[in-house]
């Protein structure tokens, strides 16, 4: 289905609540959005050893929050380097747009970046899964990527624990299996290209617990303040089926119609 206006998305949700199914489905149904999970970028990063991913790498093990200079730079060197976010103004600013890791990346005190121009078109639209994650992260974004819908995604505590005690990947792809209701065709194996699945570190209920409560902590403020902004869209649900048609809808509604 083809988006008639722009949409600059963010998913909000405890962690294994289902962002990357919802991010999924949306991109399926809609493909002109693109994806960007921070969780993802950064797994990259320490999977290839940069010098951002070697030093993040034991606060992600440990389920703690990556330092917001960190993850504010690694996210507007992706935005710059996918063409979303277009540096405007004097040449020195173009820097942003060649720089050879995040850790390059020029930042001020309030991770403030220069004149930088945003398109409009419905073809420039992207979700954003993971980031931000606390309000002083979305303000930052705030000051060079307008966001036009932030969707609350909710499942009870106790539904979500079971999910992550069964969750599987495939890392080079970025695949999602679980073992009660989206098993792999072949048990540990991925169904595209048969190779390993692998559980990711930090899958474990002892982990999840710290992260579940990091993640209360901060995304009270973080909704208020998309609250404040009028941006803020609820979806609650048992199961990503049951919330996948909500959502569905509710971006009809907002950038179809
Ligand atoms: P995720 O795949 O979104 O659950 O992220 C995995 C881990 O990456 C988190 O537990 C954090 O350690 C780190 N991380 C991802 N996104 C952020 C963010 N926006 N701010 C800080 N840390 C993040």
């Amino acid at each position: 289905m083809r988006l008639k206006k722009v949409a600059r998305v963010i998913l909000v949700g405890a962690p294994g609540v289902g962002k990357g199914t919802q991010s999924e489905r949306l991109l399926q149904r809609f493909p002109q959005l693109a994806h960007l999970s921070s969780g993802d970028l950064l797994r990259h990063n320490v999977k290839t050893r940069t010098p951002l991913g070697i030093k993040v790498e034991s606060t992600i093990k440990a389920g703690g929050l990556v330092p917001d200079s960190f993850i504010l730079s690694l996210i507007r060197n992706e935005l710059f380097l996918r063409g979303w976010l277009m540096p405007t103004g004097p040449p020195g600013i173009m820097a942003f747009a060649s720089a050879a890791s995040p850790m390059d990346t020029p930042v001020d005190d309030r991770g403030a970046i220069g004149a930088a121009q945003l398109s409009d078109a419905p073809s420039a639209s992207f979700l954003l899964d993971g980031f931000p994650r606390t309000a002083i992260q979305a303000g930052q974004l705030e000051s060079f990527v307008p966001v036009n819908l932030v969707v609350s995604l909710k499942t009870p505590f106790d539904v979500v624990m079971k999910r992550i005690a069964g969750r599987w990947v495939h890392e080079p792809s970025g695949r999602v299996y679980n073992e009660s209701f989206n098993k792999p065709q072949v048990a540990g194996r991925d169904d595209v290209t048969g190779e390993p699945l692998t559980k990711r570190p930090d899958d474990t209920e002892e982990v999840y617990r710290r992260r579940y409560k990091k993640f209360l902590e901060t995304s009270t403020p973080l909704l208020a303040f998309y609250k404040e902004r009028g941006v803020l869209w609820e979806v609650e649900g048992m199961s990503s089926d049951e919330i996948t048609p909500q959502l569905f809808k509710e971006f009809e509604r907002r950038f179809v119609e």
